[in-house]
């Protein structure tokens, strides 16, 4: 389960920004997760609620936004939302998708006292 290093990761970051901060304490935590980052919500969740007692995010919110996993053909410049990264492009079958969004895994913002 990776869950909890990314957890203590996502404090680690909340924690040194609150320092930065002067802050007193951390009231939410919001965080991007990919969709194809296979990041269980609930693991992280929980690792995260049980890493942060004790702390000054001690009785902070944890908002988890996913994001989708979406990509650009280079042939025909379609845009869409994707199955998995060995994809086609729906347009015109062009194996040459990038991807544009979906492998996140970042602190999107911390908001404190
Ligand atoms: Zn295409």
């Amino acid at each position: 389960m990776h869950e909890t290093g990314i957890a203590q990761s996502i404090l680690d970051i909340a924690l040194k920004t609150a320092e930065e901060n002067g802050a007193k304490k951390i009231n939410n935590v919001g965080v991007r997760i990919g969709k194809m980052s296979a990041v269980d919500e609930a693991s992280l969740r929980f690792a995260f609620d049980a890493l942060k007692a004790g702390t000054i995010a001690e009785n902070s919110e944890f908002e988890y936004m996913e994001v989708a996993l979406t990509g650009r053909c280079e042939e025909c410049g379609n845009e869409s939302e994707l199955d998995g990264y060995f994809v086609l492009c729906p347009k015109c079958s062009s194996g040459r998708v990038k991807i544009l969004t979906g492998s996140e895994l970042e602190v999107a913002y911390i908001d404190v006292d």
